[in-house]
């Protein structure tokens, strides 16, 4: 069966190992009704008649959740057709992503509006094909970007946040992630109104200063993006702002216990170490694995196009990574199920723990957890089946089987 073909005479997964916040449970069993999971734990006798997935031994998890993600199979979010939005999110359900924050790059007000309700249409299409929408929200990332941190995002197009702008977007009740440099006037005015609309508030592509930080963490913001990619350090505002040297994003982030951040577990932007130092820094319950995955995803070496296809920036896909051309790193291009082996190859976290900062955590840094993040009786019923390597052999979502390997 294909991705986009609803199959939905299953009533659970029988014969493979759980992967719960608590731990591991050989010989596991779920169940769901009506889309919603019914239980979760060791297997035990089930009414006749009810129709098992079997997982073949591998494992059985919760669905990833991704809060910056750029998109896939050739399209960007950006392209801002439902058509675009929809074959990024399809590509990235075949990855295991039941739960996708379409993110903006930096881009005019008219794109960023066009990509906006492209979410919207993508996610009416979502409910009348699948039942289910695996599209949460929208992630405003760009345009309230520090120009000297804009990465592989066009720089032209990056601004100050005014209201006038900004809550046009906020208006379409889509947002619920919302970025900005913390050092640009107006931050913690965009910060407060973002709050105000309960979303998770970031700060990303900012060379920010310590005290930069805490006065947007006043303002309600609690989450930094891709920890050492486009933030300041110690030195970045040493050069800014002299000495005495002053702490940066980095030793925010590191001390403040509220705060949570992000890691690109591509194996390209971070080395093992600094995996390591992540998880061991934060725990798994303030550090997210997000795939910051462009359009490359699925799709031969070559130029593609960061962004919108007509009007943002040209970069290289090497088959492992996005190379921008001043060769820069210009985000990733693989899917959740990735980002998970990397992180379980690489650092001391055990399974539990790194499918935690695939899933359940971002779900509780954007307010989702009662709904989706965990194999959890009451929760939406989304569930991967993976191999004993961890690849992605199902993913149901809300009950269905939209994808199944070959
Ligand atoms: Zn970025």
């Amino acid at each position: 069966m294909q991705s986009g073909q609803v199959e939905s005479a299953w009533d659970g997964v029988i014969n493979g190992t759980l992967i719960l916040p608590a731990g591991l449970i050989r010989g596991g069993l779920v169940l769901w009704e009506s889309g919603k999971l019914s239980y979760a734990g060791p297997e035990r006798r089930v009414r006749r008649g009810l129709r098992l997935l079997d997982a073949g031994g591998g494992y059985i998890g919760p669905g990833f959740v991704d809060l910056h993600v750029h998109g896939g199979a050739g399209a960007d979010f950006m392209d801002g057709t439902v058509e675009a939005v929809q074959r990024s999110c399809a590509a990235h359900l075949r990855h295991g992503t039941t739960t996708i924050f379409p993110t903006t790059t930096t881009a005019g007000a008219e794109q960023l509006q066009a990509m906006i309700s492209a979410c919207h249409g993508a996610i009416e299409q979502q409910r009348r094909e699948w039942g289910v929408a695996t599209i949460a929200g929208v992630h405003l990332y760009g345009p309230y970007f520090a120009a000297d941190k804009s990465g592989c995002h066009d720089r032209e197009s990056c601004r100050v946040p005014e209201a006038v702008e900004f809550e046009q977007y906020f208006q379409s009740g889509l947002v619920k992630i919302a970025t900005c440099a913390a050092e640009l006037p107006g931050a913690v005015d965009f910060y407060r109104a973002a709050r105000r609309r309960r979303c998770l508030v970031t700060c990303g592509h900012s060379n920010a200063s310590w005290s930069e930080m805490r006065e947007g963490f006043r303002a309600g913001m609690r989450h930094v993006d891709h920890f050492w990619c486009a933030m300041s350090s110690v030195p970045s505002i040493r050069q800014r702002l002299g000495t005495p040297m002053q702490g940066s994003m980095a030793e925010f982030v590191l001390l403040e216990r509220e705060m949570s951040t992000e890691v690109i577990a591509d194996g390209c932007h971070l080395a093992p170490e600094l995996l390591e130092f992540a998880v061991r820094m934060k725990g798994p319950e303030r550090l997210c694995l997000v795939t910051d995955c462009n359009r490359a995803l699925d799709m031969p070496a070559g130029d593609y196009i960061f962004g919108n296809q007509q009007t943002g920036t040209p970069f290289i896909s090497d088959g492992s990574v996005g190379r921008a051309t001043n060769g820069g790193l210009a985000s990733a291009i693989v899917g959740m199920d990735h980002m998970v082996r990397q992180m379980h190859a690489d650092t001391s976290a055990d399974l539990p723990a790194v499918f935690r900062m695939a899933s359940l955590t971002p779900a509780e840094r954007v307010g989702l957890q009662r709904k989706v993040g965990s194999l959890e009786a009451g929760k939406r019923a989304d569930v991967l089946l993976l191999n004993r390597r961890l690849r992605v052999d199902g993913v149901v979502v809300g009950g269905q089987l939209l994808h199944q390997a070959d």
